[in-house]
């Protein structure tokens, strides 16, 4: 009698966490996740040589992390800490191997650029992540594009105002399938580079990094606890420039397929 009690008791309690008592806590599905009225698309990137996909948590970026292009852009890089800015998950426009994808000139700008980049992705979080053990964390890498709206960008940075709008905007970030660490290694060297029409316009090397993706990695978890499903623009080589309606953007890093997109 006295377990059947009990057993009533936990089967109330069960109930109520369920969200079943009207002006209590919101409903909660069995995996205690609240349910919603609507469902909003978790953004995926294709994982290379599987069924599954990288479901993507935050988009980081790193400014200035190439010498020369951060002497283009203004700043002393000998004497400048990294930093950091995002862009919205749904950012993300995914272009396969082989294909060239349509990419519409966006909106507000006059002058749009291309900064071709590594990308690394997170499978594993932390805080205060040893430069050591880092490269852990990294559960693949791909080749993309951190497109800029760079007359806003500047415009914005000279009112000391946020760059948000010239980097963070509507199919901003371009990028390739991702290539799991476990079947192609670590990237700390190899050609980068970017043609557009064919015309060689950005190409360096990616031990060029000031920081690499390991200190990237360390450095970011100082400011921000990292999860599985962050990733990281590593930065971009100098000699960025503008692309016009029409332009064949072909980028390459050694060891993975090209990204190819054109503005349409
Ligand atoms: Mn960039």
């Amino acid at each position: 009698m006295k377990d059947m009690n009990r057993r009533k008791l936990l089967q109330t309690a069960t109930a109520m966490t369920a969200g079943a008592v009207a002006g209590c806590a919101l409903p909660v599905v069995a995996d205690n996740r609240p349910r919603t009225p609507f469902e909003v698309a978790q953004i995926t990137i294709p994982i290379v040589g599987s069924d599954l996909a990288f479901p993507v948590r935050r988009i980081y970026c790193i400014g200035r992390n190439y010498a020369a292009h951060a002497r283009e852009m203004g700043s002393d890089p000998t004497r400048e800490p990294p930093f950091f800015f995002q862009k919205p998950t749904d950012a993300i426009q995914n272009v396969a191997p082989g294909t060239t994808a349509d990419h519409p000139y966006p909106s507000l700008t006059k002058n749009y650029h291309y900064e071709i980049e590594l990308v690394a992705a997170l499978n594993k979080g932390g805080r205060d992540i040893p430069v050591a053990r880092a490269l852990e964390h990294v559960f693949g890498y791909t080749i993309g594009l951190d497109m800029t709206r760079r007359d806003l960008q500047r415009a914005m940075g000279d009112q000391k105002k946020p760059w948000e709008i010239g980097k963070s905007f509507d199919r901003s970030a371009p990028l390739g399938p991702i290539h799991p660490a476990a079947s192609i290694g670590h990237f700390t060297k190899g050609s980068i580079w970017l043609k557009v029409n064919g015309q060689i316009k950005q190409n360096a090397n990616l031990e060029q990094m000031i920081w690499s993706v390991a200190e990237q990695i360390s450095k970011l978890s100082e400011a921000n606890e990292l999860f599985p499903g962050d990733i990281i623009y590593s930065g971009t080589p100098e000699n960025v420039g503008p692309v016009v309606k029409g332009d064949l953007m072909e980028g390459h890093i050694d060891g993975l397929p090209n990204l190819s997109v054109k503005v349409v």
